[in-house]
């Protein structure tokens, strides 16, 4: 799939939309969920453009895999989630339902979270 530019992401990180912000670091930007799902739910994404976690770690580089790995810890960490103990979360395509084209790290956290996936029904 080709990243497109305009996804609501990418918009956020141009500034022509407002987010919450909670870190910024040279290749990530983290931000709260606008719809929180649990008491933290806070996104992490990447600055350059890629549409989600497969594109990213086939075409990102090094410096940038590990600023966004290190800053998803952060984000926990500076949330309080780590205490805990909290979900990470990436949907990548169609059969995940990814809504935004731009790879974006859910951090969830605050409660207990439940089991990992649905179930398809019988
Ligand atoms: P996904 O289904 O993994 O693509 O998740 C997209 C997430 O982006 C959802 O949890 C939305 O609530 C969230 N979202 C959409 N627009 C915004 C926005 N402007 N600011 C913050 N979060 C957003």
């Amino acid at each position: 799939m080709a990243y497109d530019p305009n996804n609501i992401f990418a918009r956020i990180l141009r500034g022509e939309i407002p987010c919450k912000k909670i870190l910024e670091t040279p290749h990530s930007l983290a931000f709260h969920d606008i719809q929180p799902q649990a008491p933290i739910h806070a996104l992490v994404i990447p600055k350059g453009a890629y549409v989600h976690l497969d594109d990213f770690t086939a075409k990102a580089s090094d410096a940038e895999i590990s600023d966004f790995t290190r800053a998803v810890g952060q984000v926990a960490r500076q949330l309080g989630a780590d205490a805990d103990g909290y979900r990470i979360l990436a949907n990548c395509g169609a059969n995940a339902n990814q809504e935004v084209p731009h790879l974006h790290i859910h951090v969830f956290g605050g409660r207990r979270l439940g089991r990992m996936i649905d179930k398809p029904s019988a």
